[in-house]
């Protein structure tokens, strides 16, 4: 039977989509995710349902791990102004309360968090 490994909560940017597939293809991944791709990913965590949507994939498919991948430049943050370093720091905060708030309900649940330069490249960070 197939299973389904991990839900992937990432931003609907268009230019970000080849890459964010690549990547889970290249961990393994593919064909065993749920693909959540919504405005800003993580960023208005509970208040936009998104909670819900990650809540729904664990209960219908029984996942293992989340990933939130956010990435530069993004227009739900429009914080395009700022280096790119002050981008990432501001969009790990909302990453981490998401993490949080998923692993006080569901501590078995493996979280990982992921930010996405526009050049392609990836970078992951264990949550806090
Ligand atoms: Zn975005």
């Amino acid at each position: 039977m197939a299973t389904c490994q991990a839900c992937v909560l990432t931003c609907m940017d268009f230019r970000i989509q080849g890459t964010v597939s690549q990547w889970l293809h290249e961990k393994g991944l593919a064909g065993k995710y749920d693909y959540l791709s919504l405005p800003g990913a993580s960023r208005n965590f509970i208040e936009e349902g998104k909670l819900n949507l990650v809540e729904d994939s664990y209960r219908l498919h029984h996942i293992a791990e989340v990933y939130l991948i956010h990435h530069e430049d993004c227009g739900a943050y429009n914080l395009g102004d700022l280096p790119v370093a002050k981008q990432l720091d501001r969009q790990r905060q909302d990453m981490e309360i998401a993490a949080r708030i998923l692993k006080e309900r569901y501590p078995e649940l493996k979280v990982y968090l992921a930010f996405l330069y526009l050049d392609g490249h990836i970078v992951e960070f264990s949550v806090a």
